[in-house]
């Protein structure tokens, strides 16, 4: 940004424009008029009301002598740890002065002040004691200056002594007491009782100006608008001066990211104390107007101490706050006091502009959260929000904080009619999908998956699915997937949802939501690829009893581990191959760094005992979910650059036997290929409890870890490879047969399993020179988790390998429905065929050809294509599926199909807007059977250029396909630079980024089904 804009955005002369606004720009009277209307209409409006008012009646009740005295200036120090030190060299943190580390299962910020009761006190929750043990109230007043703030240099210190000792010669005399900068004690180590207390002094005082200038929203009742005055124009006074960093140079401890930066509170944090700051001031302002006892007030105060602003009436209280508070906390996000996570500091300055509600100045603030050299919006938006909505970052938790904190700041523009420069809903495609991409992650409508660090130990949990925030999406897009979805994630039902009790119809989003989706039923069980953050999942079965399987593929940076085509299979109410998900830790700890956090703790195989490369570039081949069968290839060879393959097929097959009586018999094929390097390490585990097996010889290795036997559980890995270490309990065999299984009784314990007698039966179909068993730790201090899993690692070791692991794995009640399964495989092919003979009779055939080409069977099934899956009961074919290929034949059953669909990409949309739209070199059918499949595009970029098809048109030049309301824009070209400690584009102008490049190749793999009931069908 240059440098005159700069001063343009800060030169708000004190000027008699800014002084003539009555209401602040998120509040308007219109909207304050409508809330107090509904309070009288809608009961649910009278109920927050009435929690208002009661909210702000302590407050309302403190003279307005004393309200103005409570708050402290720069001098008061101020910290939000009681003993951590940053310089010293013994230990970071010491506990509670009395009871030591017992505080310290009460959580990071243990004490809770009474501030009402107790003011200068802390109590410790463990063992009661109350620190400080002088008077500091009293130490207090006696320093306050002729500017009515806290001066160490003026306070009378014969009142620092312990209360309950006040003899000097007591050797407890001087114990536990604190003049602002701690008691020392005989270490030399500061407790730091006012310090913390002061911390929470200063939420405790934006909480009460909230309290007030929401009585005042909801009653219009000038005395509380009166408080919340003095409160605001006396912390304009004194905000200017506020500055974290000389705490943070003595080694205190804030949320400043290690810069030691920051005002009242660390950079991060003081985003949000300013965005409350300008909040309650924005509420307010219509209640300042004709208040002479306010104005009179504050000239008296003035002519009592030395204040740095004159006062008298509302032209100069205003001016503080605009120069002291926004102006200033303008300032500071500029220099870096205040910065948090992208998305905060931006939320400050929008916040702040809003309340400042005076153009052109508002407008020019608001321009700045786009400019390139400013808030950069527009960059981070582009580079790091993916096409689910997602942001960048690896764990679901993460990638979806980013879209909330965005929409906060884009209703805020929104709502504000001076500005149109920028609408977040419209100019973003991507975004819309923020509000879904939380609700389509979850498996089954029930479980996020515990993917990086998210979530626990083999956690159901779908809370990151907030219906009241997909509401909101509603309310701005007006987009009824979003309804439909929100209405569903709420239970099915449209109840509460959407209220805004600022509208003149405040019950209309609701309304709206159960008209559009009333009826819509639960959500269909069927998987679908998110290709944006990289999440395949297929979904069986039905409401109650349903089987999904989850493998992530897309990044595995930024708060992920290197987890690439991992996966997860729920079942039965449980995961049950689960993730450790959030680690002990997430610092260099080992059980994070070097188990939970590596690649040897996950579904998915080692290549050179290494732990894979973290990216973002994983690519999706083949996503088809057909009735009562799915698959999915997945392509993660960047994980491991120099391999020539690294892919996974995955099947998820269902038992469609009516005497099964709702009990789901689904089982999951796996296919994982490598190709290159010497030694590959198939990872696998279970669900915690007892493992049984069958045609293996285990010899236990004694003691240690799989490290070695010198080795203990959790050694930093030295002359070994990184996770060996966390495993134990060793048992190997040196010569495991082609075939054999695991068995895993789940444990009843487990995340409150419905079942006595679940299992997971894993089947092992592979050549493989060495399994070994063991047992490894999930994380041990999150509530449910497990104590142990128990892995396998099926070895391959030779030169120059090739691998293909086949394993089919069977989550079953009581017994396993599963008789016997044979490979056949074809000589000089890597063909396979699975011969999977069931317990009720039934044989299903599972044929795989990486290269399609025509092959006839031994026993007489003969397939051109890909994948060939056949059902037989009774010798008769009772199923038959055929995908990417054209024929599938066997007893008389045949099946076919045009080919797959192969050409080029002509055209494509290469704006933001308008949709994803490419037109393809060939003409593509338009009797519907395209529609909702996916196409995959040849892509050099990091991102999944695969797309699920919505419509086709013929084009002169050929078929035109829309993808929906997405972007192929994925980043803008030109130079980066760091700002704000994010690399972001440097401007604007030098074009965009895609996800592909015209001319590139796209496949649209197809299928074909035969049910008896339904014929043949594509
Ligand atoms: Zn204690
Ligand atoms: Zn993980």
């Amino acid at each position: 940004m240059c440098t005159i804009l700069l001063t343009v955005l800060l030169s708000l002369a004190t000027n008699t424009l800014l002084a003539q606004r009555s209401h602040g720009g998120y509040y308007p009277a219109e909207k304050i008029q409508n809330l107090r209307q509904n309070t009288h209409n809608h009961p649910w409006v009278l109920e927050r009301k009435d929690k208002a008012v009661e909210k702000a009646s302590y407050w309302l009740g403190i003279s307005d002598e004393d309200l103005w005295t409570m708050v402290p200036g720069q001098d008061l120090p101020r910290c939000i740890d009681v003993t951590f030190d940053r310089l010293t060299d013994g230990p970071k943190s010491l506990g509670c002065l009395k009871c030591g580390e017992e505080i310290k299962k009460h959580g990071n910020y243990p004490y809770n002040p009474d501030f009402v009761n107790q003011p200068w006190k802390l109590t410790c929750p463990s063992c009661g004691e109350v620190f400080p043990k002088n008077d500091f109230g009293r130490y207090y007043l006696s320093a306050l200056d002729e500017k009515g703030l806290f001066n160490p240099a003026k306070g009378d210190r014969t009142l620092l002594y312990n209360e309950e000792h006040p003899d000097p010669d007591d050797p407890l005399h001087l114990y536990g007491v604190d003049d602002g900068y701690g008691f020392i004690d005989q270490n030399g180590r500061e407790h730091r009782f006012i310090g913390y207390y002061t911390w929470k002094y200063w939420m405790h005082i934006n909480e009460g100006l909230e309290a007030l200038a929401d009585a005042f929203l909801f009653t219009g009742e000038k005395k509380y608008a009166h408080k919340a005055a003095i409160l605001l124009d006396r912390i304009a006074d004194v905000y200017p001066d506020m500055d974290w960093k000389p705490y943070a140079d003595r080694g205190w401890y804030h949320s400043d990211g290690g810069t030691h930066l920051g005002k009242i509170e660390g950079s991060i944090w003081e985003t949000t104390t300013v965005q409350k700051f300008a909040s309650s001031y924005d509420k307010i302002l219509s209640g300042t107007l004709d208040a002479p006892e306010l104005y009179d007030f504050l000239k008296r105060q003035s002519k009592k101490y030395v204040l740095p602003t004159e006062k008298g009436s509302r032209a100069l209280f205003l001016d503080n706050v605009d120069h002291n508070i926004l102006k200033t906390g303008f300032e500071a996000v500029l220099n870096g006091q205040i910065r948090g996570n992208q998305g905060m500091h931006q939320l400050t300055v929008a916040k702040s502009a809003l309340a400042l509600n005076t153009e052109p100045y508002t407008s020019q603030w608001l321009d700045w959260i786009f400019d390139a050299q400013g808030g950069a919006l527009p960059g981070l938006m582009i580079n790091q929000l993916d096409r689910d909505g997602t942001s960048d970052e690896g764990a679901p938790s993460y990638s979806l904080m980013w879209g909330r904190l965005v929409t906060e700041l884009a209703r805020l523009l929104a709502d504000y009619p001076g500005y149109t420069q920028h609408n977040i809903f419209e100019d973003y495609p991507q975004f819309k999908a923020t509000f879904l991409a939380a609700y389509r992650m979850t498996a089954l409508g029930k479980a996020i998956p515990n993917i990086g660090d998210s979530g626990a130990t083999g956690l159901v949990s779908s809370s990151l699915v907030d219906p009241e925030f997909m509401a909101l999406g509603y309310r701005y897009t007006r987009d009824p997937e979003i309804a439909i979805a929100a209405y569903r994630a709420n239970g099915g039902s449209a109840e509460a949802l959407g209220r805004d009790p600022f509208s003149a119809d405040p019950e209309r989003i609701e309304k709206e939501i159960e008209e559009i989706a009333s009826g819509v039923g639960p959500r269909p069980l069927k998987g679908y690829l998110m290709s944006g953050f990289g999440l395949a999942l297929l979904e069986t079965g039905n409401q109650v009893n349903g089987t999904a399987l989850v493998s992530n593929y897309g990044r595995t940076i930024k708060h992920a581990h290197p987890d690439m085509l991992n996966f997860d299979l729920f079942a039965f109410g449980q995961w049950l191959t689960p993730d450790h998900g959030y680690p002990e830790f997430a610092t260099r700890w080992p059980s994070n760094a070097e188990w939970t956090g590596t690649t040897l703790s996950h579904n998915t195989v080692l290549v050179n005992r290494l732990p894979q490369k973290e990216i973002w570039n994983g690519k999706s081949r083949i996503f088809k979910q057909l009735e009562g069968f799915g698959m999915f290839q997945l392509d993660g060879r960047e994980a491991y650059p120099e391999m020539e393959e690294y892919s996974r097929t995955m099947f998820l097959i269902t038992e469609d036997d009516s005497s099964l009586a709702g009990q789901q018999n689904d089982y999951v094929v796996d296919l994982f290929s490598v190709i290159g390097g010497q030694d590959h390490t198939y990872s696998f585990h279970g669900p915690p409890g007892n493992l049984t097996t069958t045609h293996l010889t285990l010899t236990s290795q004694g003691e240690g870890t799989y490290a070695g036997k010198n080795i203990p559980k959790g050694a930093w890995a030295k002359d070994f490879p990184i996770g060996y270490s966390h495993l134990y309990n060793v048992r190997i065999d040196q010569t495991p047969p082609s075939t054999f299984t695991l068995d895993w009784h789940v444990d009843p314990e487990y995340r409150n399993t419905k079942y006595e007698d679940l299992h997971l039966r894993f089947h092992s179909l592979n050549q493989i020179n060495e399994l070994v068993l063991a047992e490894g730790d999930p994380p041990q201090n999150k509530p449910g988790n497990p104590k142990k899993l128990t892995y396998a690692l099926l070895h391959r070791r030779v030169q120059h390998l090739q691998s293909t692991f086949v394993t089919l794995i069977e989550p079953y009640l009581q017994t396993p429905f599963i008789k016997s399964i044979d490979q056949i495989s074809m000589p000089g092919s890597d063909a396979m065929m699975l011969k999977v003979n069931k317990k009720n009779g039934s044989t299903d055939y599972l044929l795989f050809h990486p290269e399609g080409e025509e092959m006839l069977w031994p026993n007489g099934i003969s397939l051109n294509g890909q994948v060939g899956f056949l059902r037989k009961k009774a010798d008769q074919v009772t199923q038959a599926i055929l995908i990417n290929g054209t024929s599938l034949s066997y007893k008389g059953r045949s099946l076919a199909s045009g080919k797959p669909i192969k050409g080029t990409v002509l055209e494509m949309n290469k704006e933001l807007k308008g949709g994803g739209w490419i037109i393809v070199d060939q003409n593509l059918p338009l009797d519907g059977s395209l529609l909702d499949q996916q196409i995959f595009i040849e892509s050099s970029s990091d991102r999944d250029a695969s797309y699920t098809i919505k419509t086709i048109e013929q084009t002169e030049r050929g078929s035109k396909l829309f993808f929906g309301p997405i972007t192929f824009v994925n980043g803008f070209l030109g130079e980066e630079v760091i700002i704000r400690n994010t690399r972001v584009p440097k401007d604007y102008s030098s074009g965009y980024r895609y996800d592909f490049e015209e001319g590139a190749s796209f496949s649209i793999p197809n299928h074909s089904i035969w049910l008896p009931s339904t014929k043949t069908h594509h």
